[in-house]
């Protein structure tokens, strides 16, 4: 049998072998069950310890040292009981991914034997070899130390495995100098900020609250292919994305995937995906089929952006590893095939009390609504001034395919409102009196069947920017980055507007008779007014696939940075910059370092990719045709030597075929090595060569090799088709 075909036999014989059986009440009593939870944590520790935990967590305060010696103690006996044998302490570096050092709890003693032992010292800090990852310039190699800090607000949890399990520490990771070099020291920094003056502007309005947080949901596309095809596949094996490969007769036309039935042995690796998430305590609540064939989507519950974004990390991890034990490969990539969607991450996002009031909820009078309508304004100038840093935010090699795509939103960033806010804000914007447009009852013309209520305002699923409701779902994220930075930069878009607005309502209210609530009322309306009337060209309320909404933004002046090079000459402006260190979330050293490193990724990402290519074509892609070209040319010789006339016979022709597509595809491959090899003096260069050079060499390798691919024989071409890897569950 040849290889394809065995493939083939292989793939579709893999069943659900690994289908787990979980019934309803197992679920609650699993939940969490693989986490140091703060309900583990009042059964085990002392009540005044615990309760400091509380304190740390819930209202921000330190861990006395004292305390995280019995938190330590209690976590390693929690975790011996669960089989771990080891600790790791788990950070994000800006690779984008996670890692630790695995340490074992044994200690040996000087009589020959060894004791088990957690001290605080080392649940607080660990000291990782900094110098190798990546740092943009803030460490030098020879100056390697760093250290891991423990984040006390994200729980600890146990990653198993057949063999043995360990224990899992979230923490930052800091140069010796306290330079952050990950992404989650930023991301607590900037929750920080919002929470001061969130807090500062809701006393302004007469409310009190302890603490102010962030609540996110990431909705999370992927698709999940079966193994046999990905390893035959280097470029999906060694850049995630499949860089050629002709169309398939089938792609997406029939609209017949999205929402559709779950293939069986796809619903057996996502149910088994869900149980581990559920015991790592990650809320993952709805799940179904994406738009492309083999698209897939999950989301959980929101939880508060610290500890959504490790369980974000934790998600990704968990998908790929559950979908090997079912034979099935999960991609992650923003793009693996073309012509099919993409994958994204929605991120919703909102601001929230400790106590949980929601401060984006309109509620059903938003125009009588003073908190609602500060925050929400807040958000339209913090997206507003900062485009720039939102787009970057999502911008990575990977992305580049999406963003504008008509798959996804453009890399024009704007807001959609929706009819019943949009109209409370051009009233706003105007001055005059608010209203509420009041919903509607929907009847679909059956008396039997319930009436229901219709939304204030419709879905816009092509802005990247909407309020859905009581939150705004950014859309423009791609499926395999981290939440933190898209975070770190809403975070302090808002804190800045709210600072400012709490600074103007401080001046405008000089003198006049504050407490009078009619007075607070009418001097924030008229601020509000103003700040959105300044703002108001982030609005858009219509279709922004539309070429017509690209000249309309072009006029209005806002940015539209089509690639992740475009988008990084303004990470580091002096505006970026200042709003960072202000709220001491970056300084301008960690900045640039940021800037430094994702050039260096776009770099490393478009050279493996290049090489990948050239790889595949040099020695699969080429060596097929020339075995075609070869057999038909010996048919053509047979022919003649019978008698027959080969002048303009199908063998000439389809030979001849094959020949002009193999001298292009030869002299792209050759163009591709000479545009590899080119290597500037600077990272900017560099990067920009690549998007401007690299990519347009690899585009024209790849236009030759599909139509090779519609040429040779299918079973003398090398590489799985789009339509076995698509097709075939
Ligand atoms: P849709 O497909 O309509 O966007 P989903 O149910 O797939 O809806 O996802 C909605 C996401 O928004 C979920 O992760 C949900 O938990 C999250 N979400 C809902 N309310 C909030 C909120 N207040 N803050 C942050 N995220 C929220
Ligand atoms: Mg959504």
């Amino acid at each position: 049998m040849n290889t394809r075909l065995h493939n083939l036999t292989a793939a579709t014989k893999q069943r659900a072998n690994h289908i787990p059986k979980i019934k309803p009440p197992d679920l609650e009593e699993h939940f969490a069950e693989n986490t140091f939870s703060i309900d583990e944590m009042r059964k085990r520790l002392p009540r005044e310890v615990f309760q400091g935990m509380v304190n740390c967590i819930t209202k921000n305060s330190p861990i006395a040292t004292q305390d995280a010696e019995i938190v330590a103690l209690t976590m390693k006996e929690w975790a011996l009981e669960h089989g771990a044998t080891h600790f790791v302490h788990w950070f994000q570096p800006l690779t984008g991914g996670t890692a630790g050092k695995h340490d074992s709890f044994i200690d040996p003693t000087n009589v020959g034997k060894a004791i088990t032992s957690l001290r605080g010292k080392h649940l607080i800090q660990g000291e990782p070899d900094a110098s190798s990852f990546p740092n943009g310039g803030l460490r030098a190699t020879h100056q390697a130390r760093g250290y891991t800090i423990w984040d006390p607000s994200s729980p600890s949890f146990l990653v198993e495995n057949d063999n043995g399990c360990y224990l899992a520490i979230p923490t930052c990771f800091v140069s010796w100098t306290g330079e952050a070099l990950d992404h989650k020291t930023p991301l607590l920094r900037s929750i920080d900020a919002l929470d001061r003056q969130a807090r500062r502007v809701l006393r302004m309005l007469g409310q009190t609250v302890d603490r102010v947080l962030t609540t996110v949901g990431a909705e999370q596309e992927y698709f999940l292919i079966d193994e046999e095809y990905y390893y035959r596949r280097p470029d999906l094996s060694n850049s995630g994305r499949t860089l050629l490969g002709a169309p398939p007769p089938k792609g997406q036309q029939l609209d017949d995937h999205y929402f559709g039935e779950i293939p069986s042995r796809i619903l057996a690796c996502m149910l088994e995906i869900e149980k581990e998430l559920y015991r790592l305590g990650i809320p993952v609540k709805t799940r179904h089929n994406e738009v492309a064939p083999s698209q897939y989507e999950l989301a959980p519950v929101f939880e508060t952006s610290g500890i959504a974004s490790d369980h974000q990390q934790l998600t990704m991890i968990t998908i790929k590893s559950i979908a090997r034990k079912h034979g099935l490969v999960a991609l992650l990539h923003e793009k693996p095939f073309a012509e099919v969607n993409g994958s994204g991450k929605h991120i919703n996002w909102s601001i929230s009390t400790d106590a949980g009031d929601n401060l984006l909820d309109p509620g059903d009078t938003p125009h009588e609504n003073l908190v609602f309508l500060v925050f929400c304004t807040a958000v339209i100038q913090a997206v507003y001034q900062h485009q720039d840093l939102l787009r970057i935010s999502v911008s990575s090699a990977g992305n580049d395919h999406r963003l504008g795509a008509n798959e996804a939103p453009p890399a024009i960033i704007s807001i959609f409102l929706g009819a019943q806010l949009y109209d409370l804000y051009q009233n706003l914007i105007k001055g005059n009196e608010l209203t509420t447009v009041k919903d509607t009852d929907l009847f679909l013309g059956v008396s039997m069947l319930p009436l229901v209520p219709k939304h204030a305002g419709d879905r816009n699923r092509t802005s990247p920017f909407a309020f859905t409701g009581n939150k705004f779902e950014f859309r423009a994220a791609g499926s395999n980055q981290s939440l933190a930075f898209p975070n770190v930069v809403l975070n302090a878009a808002v804190a800045e507007s709210l600072r400012n607005f709490a600074n103007k309502l401080r001046d405008s209210l000089r003198g006049k008779e504050k407490n009078d609530p009619e007075v607070l009322k009418k001097t924030v309306l008229e601020l509000l007014s103003k700040i959105a009337k300044d703002s108001e060209s982030i609005l858009f309320e219509g279709d922004n696939y539309s070429d017509k909404w690209h000249q309309e933004a072009e006029k209005r002046g806002l940015l539209n940075l089509r690639t992740t090079v475009d988008a990084l000459q303004y990470l580091d402006s002096d505006k970026n910059t200042s709003l960072f260190s202000t709220f001491n979330i970056l300084t301008s050293a960690e900045l640039k370092a940021r800037k430094e490193i994702a050039l260096e990724q776009y770099e490393i990402a478009i050279d493996i990719e290049g090489k990948t290519l050239e790889n595949i074509v040099r020695t699969q892609v080429i060596p097929a045709s020339f075995e075609y070209l070869n057999e038909l040319t010996q048919i053509a010789v047979q022919s003649k030597e019978i008698g027959l006339d080969v002048t303009a016979s199908p063998t000439i022709h389809t030979a001849q075929s094959v020949n002009v597509h193999l001298k292009e595809l030869v002299n792209a491959v050759d163009e591709l090595t000479k545009q590899l090899k080119i290597h500037k003096k600077d990272l900017m260069s560099n990067a920009k060569h690549r998007r401007d050079h690299v990519i347009a060499a690899m585009v024209r390798v790849r236009q030759a090799t599909d139509k090779l691919e519609g040429i040779i024989p299918h079973d003398k071409w090398p590489l799985p088709s789009y339509s076995e890897m698509l097709f075939v569950h």
